[in-house]
């Protein structure tokens, strides 16, 4: 029982599975991004899930690992992301709860 209790949140993500949708659904309007000064997206995702790309000025989104815990939505200060959950059955099947 303290064995599971002590377990990192990176071997907690590792054992989820996913059944990933074609869909993404993570959407991001970027017009505020290259602004953005300290971009918490891409610290705050459990699963680094937002990656900035400095040359291009773009950001790349890997909704297909996404545990939708939200933390996106509720970072951003320019409320750019909407996270609509995979409909029932795609997304994450978390293994332990
Ligand atoms: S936090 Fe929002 S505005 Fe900032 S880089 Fe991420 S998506 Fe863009
Ligand atoms: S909902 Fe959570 S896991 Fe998914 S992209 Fe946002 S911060 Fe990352």
């Amino acid at each position: 029982m303290v064995a599971k209790l002590t377990r990192k949140i990176d071997e907690r993500i590792y054992v989820n599975r996913y059944n990933i949708h074609a869909k993404n659904h993570l959407v991001v309007v970027q017009d505020m991004c290259a602004v953005c000064k300290d971009k918490p997206c891409t610290f705050s995702c459990p699963v680094d899930n937002y990656v900035w790309d400095a040359e291009n000025k773009r950001l790349t989104v890997y909704y297909e690992g996404c545990v939708e815990c939200g933390a996106c939505v509720v970072v951003c200060p320019y409320h750019k992301i909407t996270l609509t959950y995979p409909p029932a059955g795609r997304g994450v099947n978390y293994r332990f709860g």
